[in-house]
């Protein structure tokens, strides 16, 4: 049908930003304080309708450690979206979400929408990376920005729905 459509989205990020959190709480509309790691990438899927479209979001949750970039590559080198996952509390994170960027830039499929989210929004009084900054930094890529946090589902069908809304698929 024309009117549908499906999006390989990828979440990357280190390893407690809320990658499955943000997936669950999307997903399953639920929150675990205490969620099991992920091993090596989990797939689900979830459809909605936009304006008069239907789109298939297909989302893959990978592992953000190290040892596991190799694998990463598998799941976005044929995205057509990847989300960009760092924790508002947690410098290194952010950082760390920078060197995905260089890693899908180099790596990754040249058309790809990038959405860089600032996760765990609901802790801000401990906030360790400003919103600016980070906003620039997406700015700047080209991506979208948002603050989401899983616990309270802000942002977060804001950020699916940017990504169908803003990229071009077909
Ligand atoms: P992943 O390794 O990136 O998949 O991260 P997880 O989804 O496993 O989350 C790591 C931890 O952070 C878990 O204890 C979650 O409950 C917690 N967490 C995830 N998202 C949020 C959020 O938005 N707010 C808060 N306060 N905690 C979160
Ligand atoms: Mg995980």
């Amino acid at each position: 049908q024309p009117n549908q459509f499906q999006i390989k989205v990828v979440l990357l990020g280190d390893s407690g930003v809320g990658k499955s959190s943000i997936v669950v709480r999307y997903i399953e509309d639920r929150f675990y304080e205490d969620l099991e790691a992920t091993i090596g990438a989990s797939f689900l899927s979830k459809t909605i309708e936009l304006q008069n479209k239907v789109v298939k979001f297909n989302i893959w949750d990978t592992a953000g450690q190290e040892r596991y970039h190799a694998l990463s590559k598998m799941y976005y080198s044929d995205s057509q979206a990847a989300i960009l996952v760092y924790d508002i509390t947690n410098r290194r994170s952010y950082d760390a979400m920078k060197q995905w960027y260089r890693e899908l830039k180099e790596f990754g499929p040249r058309s790809l929408m990038i959405a860089v989210a600032g996760n765990k929004e609901d802790l801000v009084e401990n906030e360790e990376v400003d919103m600016n900054e980070a906003r620039e930094f997406a700015a700047s890529i080209g991506a979208i920005y948002k603050k989401t946090s899983a616990k309270t589902r802000y942002g977060i069908d804001q950020i699916f729905r940017e990504i169908a809304t803003k990229g071009k698929y077909t």
